[in-house]
């Protein structure tokens, strides 16, 4: 197992790119779903797609629970149901030291594969269907703060950079 260093909003391309299917279930996939498990516990975040390690694949892992002990992955996900929009605040592992508000549907159905290859449906409201909205977006290059005005967004940028010229000092 190992951690994978998270990389930043504008910092690389493959956060703003649509990421590829993931075509086979084999044990390297296994080693890079722990892998990430172990990166999204280290960032103290409820989940992480693969674009934010730089890596252009269709998969993510979530989190949700209190105890951190409820982990899953979602591989090639597509929202198959959407209904009702809120408004939600929410922070990115990849755009650290912000938090930016936008839209998101109150109820998804999410269908996917497991590690196995094996597919499920999901439907999800309140956290966990932010959190699923949030890593799909991710797999299609899209990130919480995109949804901003251009004026809000570079405001959330300073922040963001300022965040780590901070962390990097320390
Ligand atoms: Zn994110």
């Amino acid at each position: 197992m190992a951690l994978i260093p998270i990389v930043y909003y504008s910092h690389h391309p493959t956060l703003h790119k649509v990421a590829q299917p993931i075509t086979h279930f084999d044990e390297a996939l296994l080693t890079l779903i722990q892998d990430m498990y172990e990166t999204m516990y280290a960032a103290d975040g409820c989940g992480l797609a693969a674009p934010q390690i730089g890596i252009a694949k269709r998969i993510a892992v979530i989190d949700i629970s209190d105890k951190k002990n409820k982990p899953f992955c979602i591989i090639n996900p597509e929202i198959i149901e959407k209904t009702g929009m809120e408004l939600m605040s929410a922070g990115c592992l990849s755009v650290p030291g912000t938090y930016t508000t936008g839209p998101r549907a109150t109820y998804v159905k999410v269908r996917a594969q497991d590690e196995t290859g094996k597919v499920f449906e999901l439907a999800a409201t309140g956290l966990l269907s932010h959190c699923l909205q949030h890593e799909i977006d991710h797999l299609l290059g899209k990130l919480n703060i995109d949804y901003l005005s251009p004026l809000k967004k570079q405001i959330s940028l300073k922040k963001m950079e300022k965040f780590l010229r901070r962390n990097e000092k320390d």
